[in-house]
């Protein structure tokens, strides 16, 4: 790769990741945003938490991060692997098939474990009982 290939993929990189950083001020300082799973479904979905663990890190509190969504770590590290790889021409490591095999088991196991906590009574914020199907399933209910 040529040197006026990897500046034009640094000025695309840091262009996406100045606009990553706007929407996550803007969905946490008051730009309405919801969770389709979460409002449509119920329940949170794997990435539930992601945004506003990204927003704590920006401020550089890594304990709430962690709190909102404890694999925002891993997100950050892949981000940053799979920017370096794309940046150096080496987008082919991007397609590996084991590294997102890995990521999205992780969301999986993650999700599991919350939804464990929850009918366990330790996690009360997984279920939102304003979505639609729970509204439905409520409302059918009434007349059985
Ligand atoms: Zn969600």
């Amino acid at each position: 790769m040529n040197n006026r290939n990897f500046f034009q993929r640094l000025m695309l990189l840091g262009m996406f990741f100045a606009g990553a950083a706007v929407l996550v001020w803007l969905f946490t300082h008051g730009l309405p945003y919801f969770c389709p799973i979460r409002w449509i479904f119920g329940m949170e979905c794997p990435a539930c938490g992601m945004t506003r663990a990204v927003n704590a890190l920006f401020h550089l509190h890594f304990l709430q991060a962690y709190q909102y969504h404890l694999l925002v770590f891993v997100v950050i590290i892949y981000t940053g692997l799979l920017s370096v790889f794309w940046l150096i021409g080496k987008e082919r490591w991007m397609h590996t098939k084991w590294l997102w095999i890995v990521f999205i088991t992780l969301f999986i196991i993650w999700w599991v474990v919350k939804a464990a906590a929850f009918f366990h009574g330790a996690y009360p914020s997984f279920y939102e009982s304003r979505a639609i199907i729970p509204r439905l399933v409520r409302f059918i209910g009434q007349f059985l």
